[in-house]
């Protein structure tokens, strides 16, 4: 068992942290929120000071962060000069490209493996350990960082060389954004032609527009009981976050050149509806959008 430092312990990072203390490592973490130290404490982690007296002696340092800048800051910040040589760092933040190849930089400065592990599965994904990694690095620090990371998920998928977990990860969810607005086009469209909505999903869920999106995220109410339509698209997978991973996709696309067309449209229908209030909805209510509700942010049709 190791000691560990978990440092970010918001609605992923904290339930990721407890999955790692009830596989019998020692878990110090450490976060900005007094109120996520609180609840830290209450189910008998160790809580730190600061990231770096989290790092200090610690054999595994974990970060789960909004974005880039926070890893890199705190990286730069201290987390890395604390932690004794020979640490393992692992990044499970969403973040770009750059600031997660700038973070394995910092590690391998001081001859530290690093591996980038973004996640997929969501806080029920978190909590009930089943999350997926897409995991970048070399292969020896990805073989390291496996059974950390098998403690907080049922799949690590290696991707790659540094930063290649966060690219699988963006182009992942572009795939995902792009569907879902496919999706709710088509059953917007059959609302229109007066085409039930279980009679679309009956044919599409078996037929050659069956996606994952559709049989598991189904943004009306009825054919999928679990999706978020079922309980007024509370998320799930909320809508900022989607547009975050989209915006990442559009700035990866945009510093390589790839034309990405349908991924930047697509980023901007979840920009206008979640600037229209559908930010903390699930992603699936961007149907909403499509059918130019009060919601939508965009012209309707
Ligand atoms: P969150 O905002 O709930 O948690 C982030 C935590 O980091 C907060 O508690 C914040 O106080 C803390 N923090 C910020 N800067 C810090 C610093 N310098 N030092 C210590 N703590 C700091 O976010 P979340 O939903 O837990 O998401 C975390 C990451 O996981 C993001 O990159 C997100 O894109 C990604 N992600 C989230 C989901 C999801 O469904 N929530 C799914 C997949 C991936």
């Amino acid at each position: 068992m190791a000691a560990i430092a978990f440092i970010g312990l918001g609605n992923m990072g904290a339930p990721m942290a407890a999955n790692l203390l009830k596989a019998g490592h020692t878990v110090t973490g450490f976060d900005l929120s007094p109120a996520a130290l609180d609840a830290a404490r209450a189910i008998g982690m160790a809580v730190a000071p600061s990231a770096a007296a989290a790092a200090d002696g610690a054999e595994v340092v974990v970060t789960m962060l909004p974005a880039g800048d926070h890893l890199v800051e705190a990286y730069e910040g201290g987390l890395v000069a604390a932690a004794p040589t020979g640490a393992l760092f692992i990044d499970s933040s969403t973040v770009d490209v750059a600031s997660s190849r700038r973070a394995h930089d910092l590690a391998a400065e001081r001859g530290m493996m690093a591996v980038d592990a973004p996640v997929s599965g969501g806080v029920a994904g978190a909590e009930a350990g089943t999350l997926t990694f897409m995991a970048g690095g070399t292969p020896e620090a990805v073989e390291r960082a496996r059974p950390f990371l098998a403690s907080m998920g049922r799949r690590v998928v290696a991707c790659g060389g540094p930063g290649a977990g966060q690219a699988a990860k963006m182009c992942n969810n572009m795939i995902l954004g792009i569907s879902m607005i496919g999706i709710s086009e088509a059953f917007v469209l059959a609302e229109r032609l007066g085409l039930d909505h279980q009679a679309l999903f009956d044919v599409a869920s078996t037929s050659s527009g069956q996606c994952w999106a559709l049989t598991n995220h189904c943004p009306v109410p009825g054919p999928v009981p679990g999706s978020a339509a079922n309980r007024g698209y509370r998320p799930g997978f909320a809508t900022a976050l989607m547009l975050k991973d989209l915006t990442l996709a559009r700035d990866a696309a945009e510093s390589v050149g790839a034309d990405t067309a349908l991924g930047r449209h697509a980023r901007d229908i979840f920009a206008a509806f979640a600037a229209g209030g559908g930010a903390g909805l699930d992603y699936s209510a961007v149907i909403e959008a499509v059918r130019g509700g009060a919601r939508s942010g965009v012209a309707g049709p």
